[in-house]
């Protein structure tokens, strides 16, 4: 018997038993494992049929070369298994599709027989026992190695690895293991069929394994880095195609672009400029071509060159200079306002006659609503000018009348350039409105802006921050108005003509109001061709008891509120039937009223004094109201105050203590009280006018004399009791009139103002011209016997009717001969005095 094999040879001998041989090609079959063979030699096909005659039993050994036909004994490697025929199908070609189960391993000894088949010897290979930790330690491993193999390797089935991992036999295990790993080489697997050492052939199946994983793992790095390049491609390919496009798109852009660029270099060469401005937007155009057209940047630059372009350098509106014409639209805006039309006149005739503005800008000062902005829209129609108006009210920060700088985002020319763009002329009539309502903090100073837009000398070359380039405002005619002159700073004042327009009369209101507002509303409201008419005392009642102003604004809004009512009800009902608005249909229109008309008591009372005070709403009533209470003999001043007033109360108190022998008080009759002065409803008002009505408060609620009330007043007073004129007596004296008040006392010095009052106003009151405390406090407080009091009265100018008269009385005595007790002075009468 020849065994060739050296291991299985050292085996211990076995019984020697006779199989039929099937010599496999390609294959190598271990025990364990279910293999389908294609059987076509007819040597093999006889070893089949001599194995299923038989136990069924088959000696499976490869051949050394899997090229050789027909093997010889020399042929057949040493080492086999000995399998089962499990099935055997023939196949119609004469071929045999059969189905083997390894068994054992097997040594093959002697062919006893080569025709029809190969019988060969064999006897059984008893392997080495493998147990213990390492046996172990290598199957886990070897176990380990195969999950992660499988992982990679998509073509063993994952089952498999259960199978794998219940196996328990380091023999079984790596038999079954190496039957599915289909990378190792023939070769490789004849020699792990004749290693009968289970450790030594796991080892080497970690080894072949990690040596297949590391294949894998390449592989792997290899199929993803493909697969990353593939989507990269892709992706790549993608994005040239959207290039593509958008290039194709920006190609529509760009000639856009060119366009735009023509069209605005086109624009340039038509329109005229000034040099700098010319010079700068070509500059900047050239800028423009070589930017991306939806840059950033570009935007800004293309704002910039429309704002250049829209600029009237040079377009200018025809100015007219007729005067007579200008006459006649002033009268045609405007009720009365007879000597301000004049001054405008004036101011029309010099420009007519240098044919260029001229002399300091007009400024128009007055309470709301008296005209100043509809004067200025006058002036522009009557000189063929366009109308810009910008308000400065509120306006704090430099840069809104001079612009920001372009490196600014979202920087914008000033208010100024945006309304000339408005005007799209260089010459229209610019109205500056509120110019006294400016203030000024950390961002600059607006007024200074305006300084120097309002010099003529100046303003050929204003430079907005935006532009950055001189405009030319020389032929703007600014105009501006203000509430009160003492908001204007000083330098801006002497730049401008103050004009003061001063309120309205009722009598001027009603006809302004019939004669102007009840027309312009009608046609606001489509009334032209209505039957309407609104009676006189239904403005009359709209003017006492709907509004309280110096203007004419309020009362404008209530007749334009009644004409919408009125409207309302022709589209309801009709217009066929005449429509009268009389006094008795206000309230229904209106609802009820505003204002009680008269704010005279009921009676006179003790320290309620009517003071009168010019507010930016025009004149108005200043009621103060004093009481004694008990205290050191000081004076408390409440109320809303304005600087100025509390040291005018401390005067006054002054005065009152020095005066208490003559007024008849106990010398510390002071000592224990002090006297409370309140201005309940005071508004804000102009400088200080209050002296007067504060010390009659005061020595009214120190007497408890009751002050007339029908008395107002106005003055300013020194300690010594001298009244000291005040402005704003036009306005005061309008105010005194609406609270249908009769006595008026004002001081001396300002009779000269008397001049500036409505003749109508000035017939309805009673004026007494005072320059003493002391005449204040005999025509204001209710007394039995002024002259036991106070002396007799002395010779005073009062105008009644609107006529002064002279009455006679003692002459001005010295302080001594005004004390109680002294003998009363002799009354010279001096007609004419
Ligand atoms: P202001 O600018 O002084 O606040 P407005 O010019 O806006 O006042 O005048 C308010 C309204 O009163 C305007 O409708 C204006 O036409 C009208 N108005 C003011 N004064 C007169 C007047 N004297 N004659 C006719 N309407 C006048």
């Amino acid at each position: 018997m020849l065994f060739m094999n050296s291991d299985p040879k050292d085996a211990p001998a076995a019984e020697a038993t006779i199989h039929p041989l099937l010599p496999l090609r390609d294959i190598v079959v271990f025990p364990g494992m279910i293999s389908q063979l294609f059987v076509g030699r007819e040597r093999s096909i006889a070893a089949l049929e001599e194995a299923m005659a038989g136990s069924k039993e088959i000696l499976l050994a490869a051949q050394r070369n899997a090229k050789t036909n027909d093997p010889v004994a020399e042929d057949i490697h040493s080492v086999g298994t000995i399998g089962d025929v499990r099935q055997l199908i023939r196949l119609p070609d004469g071929t045999v599709k059969v189905l083997v189960e390894g068994k054992r391993r097997a040594a093959l000894g002697e062919f006893v027989q080569a025709s029809p088949c190969f019988l060969v010897e064999t006897r059984p290979l008893s392997e080495v026992v493998a147990t213990g930790v390492t046996a172990e330690a290598l199957m886990r491993s070897v176990q380990s190695t195969f999950d992660t193999y499988v992982k990679l390797n998509k073509k063993v089935a994952p089952e498999v690895l259960t199978t794998a991992q219940a196996i328990d036999d380091p023999s079984r295990l790596a038999d079954t293991i190496l039957a599915h790993l289909p990378t190792v080489k023939l070769s490789d697997r004849q020699s792990m069929l004749e290693e009968l050492d289970p450790s030594v052939r796991l080892e080497r199946l970690m080894e072949l394994m990690q040596a297949e994983v590391e294949i894998l793992q390449v592989e792997k790095k290899i199929r993803t880095r493909v697969k990353r390049q593939m989507e990269r491609t892709q992706k790549e390919y993608y994005l040239n195609e959207q290039m593509q496009a958008i290039q194709k798109e920006l190609g529509g852009e760009r000639d856009e672009f060119k366009n735009e660029i023509q069209e605005l270099a086109d624009q340039i060469k038509n329109k005229r400029l000034s040099k700098e401005a010319e010079g700068k937007i070509k500059k900047e155009l050239k800028k423009l071509k070589q930017m991306h057209p939806t840059s950033a940047e570009a935007t800004v630059v293309r704002n910039y060159i429309d704002w250049i372009l829209e600029l009237p350098w040079f377009d200018k509106s025809e100015e007219r200079y007729d005067l007579e014409e200008a006459e006649r639209i002033l009268d045609e805006d405007h009720y009365g306002l007879r000597k301000i039309k004049e001054r405008i006149l004036e101011h029309l005739a010099v420009q007519a006659l240098t044919k260029e503005l001229r002399g300091p800008v007009l400024c128009f000062v007055g309470p709301p609503g008296v005209g100043k902005t509809s004067l200025a829209k006058s002036i522009a129609r009557a000189t063929g000018r366009k109308f810009v108006r910008i308000a400065l009210g509120g306006v704090r920060d430099e840069a809104e009348i001079r612009g920001h700088r372009r490196t600014y985002i979202g920087a914008m020319p000033g208010k100024l350039i945006q309304s000339l763009k408005k005007a799209g002329s260089n010459n229209p009539v610019f109205l500056l409105d509120e110019i006294d309502k400016m203030s000024s903090d950390f961002r600059g100073d607006p007024a200074s802006a305006l300084l120097e837009v309002l010099d003529r000398e100046q303003n050929h070359s204003f430079n907005d921050h935006y532009l950055d380039l001189d405009y030319d405002l020389s032929d703007v005619m600014f105009i501006t108005t203000a509430n009160s002159l003492g908001g204007i700073p000083l330098p801006l004042q002497d730049r401008m003509e103050i004009i003061e327009l001063g309120g309205y009369t009722e009598f001027e209101k009603l006809n302004i109001a019939n004669d102007y507002l009840v027309p312009k509303n009608r046609k606001e409201c489509g009334l032209d061709d209505v039957p309407l008419t609104v009676s006189e005392s239904a403005i009359r009642t709209i003017i006492h008891h709907y509004t309280r102003e110096s203007g004419v604004r309020s009362l404008d809004r209530e007749l334009a509120s009644v004409c919408r009512k009125v409207a309302r009800q022709v589209v309801e009902v009709g217009k066929e039937r005449p429509i009268e608005v009389g006094a008795k249909q206000i309230p229904k229109l209106l609802g009820v009223p505003k204002f009680r008309m008269s704010r005279k008591e009921e009676r006179d009372e003790v320290g309620l004094v009517k003071g009168l005070a010019v507010t930016s709403a025009g004149g108005d009533i200043l009621e103060a109201e004093a009481t004694v209470v008990p205290g050191k003999g000081k004076v408390i001043i409440t109320g809303r105050l304005e600087k100025g007033m509390e040291e005018s109360g401390q005067a006054a108190m002054s005065y009152v203590r020095s005066r208490l022998a003559l007024l008849r008080l106990a010398e510390d009759h002071c000592q224990n009280v002090d006297v409370h002065v309140h201005f309940p409803d005071f508004v804000k008002k102009d400088g200080p006018s209050a002296g007067v009505t504060m010390a009659t408060a005061i020595v009214s609620a120190l007497m408890r004399v009751p002050v007339s009330r029908d008395v107002a007043m106005t003055g300013e007073i020194t300690l010594r009791g001298r009244v000291l004129p005040i402005g704003g007596l036009k306005e005061k004296l309008l105010a005194a009139h609406r609270a249908g008040l009769g006595t008026v006392l004002i001081p001396k010095e300002n009779r000269k103002d008397l001049r500036d009052v409505p003749r109508r106003v000035l017939k309805l009151l009673r004026i007494v011209l005072v320059d003493h405390v002391d005449d204040v406090l005999r025509e204001a407080l209710v007394l039995e016997d002024p002259a036991a009091l106070l002396g007799p009265p002395r010779t005073r100018i009062e105008y009644r009717d609107g006529e002064p008269h002279v009455i006679e009385g003692a002459e001005r005595a010295s302080e001594d001969a005004r004390r109680p007790g002294a003998p009363a002075p002799s009354v010279a009468h001096q007609p004419g005095a």
